[in-house]
């Protein structure tokens, strides 16, 4: 069965195209739907065939048809970066979901991935993560995790929500304490509140286990990252960097394999206990 497949990858791609529009335009405050894509150098609009994602760009060669300026590779590379993501929405089976049915659990994957990876690219562009995404995110997780819970019964529905309010509010307050903490010990601002709004917005897709397991990820793989970056003298010393890209990437992660996988490593070698 490779239609699905063929299907969720060209949606994601043209997902992907409508991301990169966003993540250019919010931040400038501009329209997302008017004008129509346009080269950023010389304003000519782009035809129907030069916007198809990833072809599109193939078929300029990376430039602009007009003007000849040279157009980011980073365009189909997020277009190609949604598309892998919704046909690996395909196969998960995150906890929240559990029960509910697929057309639900595959639209609910979709939907986190385009929520997030905007989020990332603004946040890697400007060190900023929009508060309106962060807050329509999290009140998108749990509209999800309410439809998930009464397509089975009103408890289930009630103790999914409650579940999930918990991990956005203990989310959110967690990151806030710790970043007045370090702002305190370093006299500098550490980490940004944005942090804690997106920190929200996973616990209300992902529950109390699997922000805990998200969080840890993002943790560990941003300290891995970071060393590595000031080892190599990329990053100053007290260059700040974006975690932002580190939460939604183990949010994404605990989405797509599951919770209980990271939390025993001795799984990874198909021993069970
Ligand atoms: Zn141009």
């Amino acid at each position: 069965m490779l239609l699905m497949p063929l299907l969720a990858a060209l949606l994601g791609a043209c997902a992907g195209s409508f991301i990169n529009v966003v993540a250019w335009r919010l931040p400038r405050r501009e329209s997302l739907l008017f004008p129509a894509s346009h080269c950023p150098r010389c304003g000519v609009p782009l035809a129907f065939q030069q916007n198809l994602p990833v072809l599109g760009w193939l078929l300029l060669r990376g430039r602009c048809g007009n003007c000849r300026g040279p157009i980011s590779p980073r365009y189909p590379l997020v277009e190609l970066l949604c598309a892998g993501l919704w046909v690996a929405v395909l196969q998960a089976s995150p906890s929240a979901m559990a029960g509910a049915p697929t057309w639900l659990q595959i639209g609910a994957g979709w939907l986190l991935v385009s929520w997030l990876i905007p989020l990332v690219l603004i946040d890697c562009d400007h060190l900023w993560l929009p508060e309106p995404l962060c807050r329509w995110g999290l009140l998108l997780g749990l509209a999800v995790c309410l439809a998930a819970g009464l397509s089975q019964s009103g408890q289930v529905a009630r103790s999914l929500v409650f579940n999930h309010l918990l991990a956005a509010c203990l989310g959110l307050l967690a990151f806030e304490g710790l970043s007045a903490l370090a702002e305190r010990l370093l006299g500098r601002p550490a980490l940004g509140l944005g942090d804690a709004k997106l920190t929200a917005l996973l616990g209300a897709w992902l529950g109390l286990t699997g922000l805990g397991v998200a969080v840890a990820l993002a943790v560990f793989s941003g300290a891995a990252v970071g060393s590595a970056g000031r080892l190599s003298g990329r990053l100053g010393p007290s260059q700040p960097f974006p975690f932002g890209p580190f939460l939604a990437l183990g949010g994404v992660a605990v989405w797509l394999a599951g919770e209980g996988w990271w939390l025993q490593p001795w799984s990874w070698w198909g021993v069970s206990l």
